[in-house]
């Protein structure tokens, strides 16, 4: 009888720290390790306990400055060549057999991805109004139906919201799944979740993009839950693999780096993206398409959340909307004060725009949260971008550098703004921007003279 092979596994190593790289980023290597194997020391830098390091490599992959690595004792050396060796040998007796579970969990996948299809564009309403967001991404939903070769289609759920539907084919749709009841008059998560999961399970979309508002973020998590797949939120680009695979760009840790995010394993592939990120397609009225009614058996007695009343308070503290401005002057920390940034009112009410900050002016206490542009404020798309005695960093640039046109104002030559910037002045703010603002009514008295 042939003696059974004993089976080598593979070692995995254990994870070190390399000296000086550590940067003390607050303990992300610690939050992530499973076993506990790893704890702080007094100045913030980890200590592997390697009787409990099980070699999974999260601590590396959490670390912002790769300050972590993993190496192999001698025994697991030793080890690592009897498998490499071991493996080698299979694969060479029966060609695939080595990776043979990979292909069968990709061939399983694969036949189970082939039932979904279709890039389906979640569209919010409240009280009928649509969000605009949700013609933007039926924009971004067509560059990706296009690649792929399948359907672009809208979904609206509410009550007596069926004209939306000629407003989706406008703005590219060719489908429309319309859930038209006095049950989803008002959003609550509880019915608008089981609507969609209804559609999904019933038509299996490959794709759904929802906007990353308040209301998509509560029912785009509620879905993906429900339905068990993957959901990247606030993504910032979107696109199509050579599989076919969504590929969600997103800033990660902190925004210091974009990472690309795939749903390899579940369908649908669940996407946010913020309102302005992506571009406003045109509108076509003439465009038709075709509807497709449905009624899920989601009934009021079975809702836990009653709606008692409706407060509006879309006005309330936040009398401008500097997401949906055309011109924005925004002021940082070379402000130096909230007085001072009266000049920037002063040249926002020349040009017609509002005055937005960057994060820096918040803290500060100068602006109003609702003004802050970036990463964890308002992503901008306006027409004119004017940032002054904004240094340019990352997490600011996340949320303005697809405006059309950006003008930035620094006394340094270096700042980072500069190179997202159309158009550029070094100098002192206190003495550019009156200056800009001056030119700017001799101009118009100028023309109004004419
Ligand atoms: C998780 C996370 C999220 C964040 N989210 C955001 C966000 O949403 N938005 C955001 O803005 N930041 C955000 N930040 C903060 C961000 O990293 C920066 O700290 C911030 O944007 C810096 O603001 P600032 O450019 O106003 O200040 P600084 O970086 O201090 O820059 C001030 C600039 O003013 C210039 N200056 C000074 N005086 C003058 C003068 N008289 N004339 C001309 N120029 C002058 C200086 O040269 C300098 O470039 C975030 C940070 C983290 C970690």
């Amino acid at each position: 009888m042939e003696e059974k092979k004993k089976k080598i596994r593979k070692p995995l190593g254990f994870a070190r720290l390399i000296p000086k790289k550590c940067i003390a980023c607050g303990a992300r290597c610690e939050v992530e390790c499973k076993p506990l194997a790893i704890i702080m020391n007094d100045i913030g830098e980890p200590i592997i306990d390697l009787e409990k390091c099980t070699g999974c490599q999260r601590c590396l992959k959490v670390c912002p400055v790769d300050a972590l690595e993993m190496f192999f004792t001698p025994e697991q050396l030793k080890q690592l060549e009897e498998w490499e060796l071991a493996r080698k040998e299979a694969a060479a007796a029966a060609p695939g057999a080595a990776e043979g579970r990979t292909v069968e969990v990709e061939t399983k996948a694969a036949a189970k991805f082939k039932e979904y299809s279709g890039v389906w564009v979640y569209v919010e309403q409240t009280d009928g109004k649509p969000a605009i967001v949700s013609w933007e991404l039926l924009g971004a939903g067509a560059n990706l139906s296009k690649t792929l070769g399948v359907e672009l289609c809208a979904v609206i759920i509410g009550h007596g919201v069926e004209d939306l539907c000629q407003e989706a084919f406008a703005y590219g749709a060719t489908k429309t799944y319309l859930i038209d009841a006095p049950v989803f008059r008002h959003y609550r998560t509880e019915p608008y979740y089981k609507a969609i999961c209804h559609l999904v399970r019933k038509f299996k979309p490959e794709i759904i993009l929802v906007g990353a508002t308040g209301l998509g973020r509560d029912l785009a998590g509620a879905v993906a839950t429900d339905l068990a797949t993957g959901l990247t939120a606030d993504c910032t680009g979107l696109d199509i693999d050579d599989r076919g695979f969504l590929l969600q760009t997103r800033p990660a840790f902190g925004g210091n780096i974009m990472a690309t995010i795939l749903t390899e394993r579940t369908r649908p592939q669940m996407s946010t993206v913020r309102p302005h990120v992506m571009t406003l397609p045109a509108k076509d009225s003439s465009r038709t398409g075709m509807v497709i009614r449905e009624s899920p058996a989601i009934e009021e007695e079975d809702i836990a959340v009653k709606m008692l009343e409706l407060i509006d308070d879309s006005k309330h503290g936040q009398d401008v909307d500097v997401a949906a401005a055309e011109v924005i002057v925004s002021g940082g920390r070379g402000m130096m004060s909230k007085e001072n940034f009266k000049i920037l009112q002063a040249l926002a009410d020349e040009l017609g725009g509002v005055v937005g900050s960057s994060r820096s002016a918040v803290e500060a206490g100068w602006m109003p949260q609702d003004r802050q542009v970036g990463q964890t404020g308002k992503t901008v798309r306006p027409k004119i971008y004017i940032a002054c005695g904004i240094s340019g960093a990352i997490q600011h640039l996340v949320g303005m550098q697809s405006s059309d046109v950006i003008i930035a104002i620094n006394r340094d030559k270096q700042a980072p703004i500069f190179e997202v910037a159309h158009y550029g002045i070094v100098g002192d703010l206190f003495k550019i921007v009156p200056a800009v603002t001056e030119r700017i009514k001799e101009l118009r008295t100028k023309n109004e003279q004419k």
